[in-house]
């Protein structure tokens, strides 16, 4: 088991864990495993971000039909080929944010432990890809995770909140405290998974998402402040009447299904 305290401590004391790429290693192999078995289809690739000495790496293989792993660095790159030698297991030398995702074009899953530092514009990328996805699986912050899952008029409710849950249903597989890492981060962690619930419709998502991101630009502002500048007076007033919407409310108290109608109302 690569997820072993011992041997992650053996192998990172000579290396040093690389801060700036993120790299905090799994030690708990029974976290790892369940991890693993949550995200994964037998009959599915699996596509890794970050796969670092590869304790996820071995229980994704497990699980799935085999394991296709982005990895940054270098030397965790050479580890890795070291640790696992099963020909199911493609890891690549590259930035995720540079590969290319278009050349998937069975359904996949998704999983990893992601960098802290990246995790935002990695689940962007995802999300805006056209991956055919069955699930993604992904650990965070847990400040991150509560964002994400969110519900309105929650402190953490935003932008983020809503776009994700517009795409997917997302739930809070499990807390993970901070103790099933080395190094060890000072901020828990969460699993959280997603599943595609809509079919792609670019074109509407990147106009629906305007408008989101507007009305939480500035949050102590109410909606119509926030939306004056993208639409007239008398287009606002009328969707206003029209959903029996108070003057003065503000977007973190507006939920998903009420957005969408207002995005109707604005947009016709
Ligand atoms: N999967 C391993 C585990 O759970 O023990 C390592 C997880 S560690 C939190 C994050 C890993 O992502 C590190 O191996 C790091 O080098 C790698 N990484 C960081 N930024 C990356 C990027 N932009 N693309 C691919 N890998 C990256």
């Amino acid at each position: 088991m690569i997820a072993n305290i011992n041997y992650v401590k053996e192998v990172m004391g000579e290396l040093k864990a690389k801060k700036k790429y993120g790299q905090n290693f799994l030690i708990d192999s029974n976290v790892v495993d369940k991890i693993a078995k949550n995200a994964c289809d037998k009959e599915l690739t699996t596509i890794e971000i970050g796969p670092g000495l590869g304790a996820l790496s071995e229980m994704l293989l497990k699980y799935s039909k085999d394991v296709e792993a982005y990895e940054i660095d270098k030397d965790m790159y050479e580890l890795l080929k070291r640790n696992i030698s099963d020909e199911r297991l493609h890891v690549y030398l590259q930035d995720f944010l540079d590969a290319d995702l278009d050349k998937y074009k069975e359904k996949v899953s998704i999983c990893a432990n992601l960098p802290y530092y990246v995790t935002t514009p990695i689940l962007f990328k995802i999300f805006e890809s056209d991956l055919n996805i069955n699930k993604i699986t992904v650990m965070v912050q847990k400040e991150v995770g509560d964002r994400i899952c969110a519900k309105a008029g929650s402190e953490d409710y935003g932008a983020l909140s809503i776009e994700v849950q517009y795409l997917y249903d997302v739930k809070t597989e499990m807390d993970v405290s901070r103790k099933v890492f080395y190094p060890q981060p000072n901020v828990d962690s969460a699993i959280i998974s997603f599943r595609p619930i809509r079919e792609k419709d670019r074109e509407f998502e990147q106009r629906f998402f305007t408008l989101i991101k507007n009305s939480f630009r500035m949050r102590r502002k109410t909606l119509y402040n926030n939306l004056k500048d993208l639409y007239d007076k008398e287009t606002l007033e009328k969707m206003y009447l029209k959903l029996d919407l108070d003057n003065n409310i503000r977007a973190q108290q507006i939920d998903l299904h009420t957005f969408m109608k207002i995005y109707k109302e604005l947009e016709k």
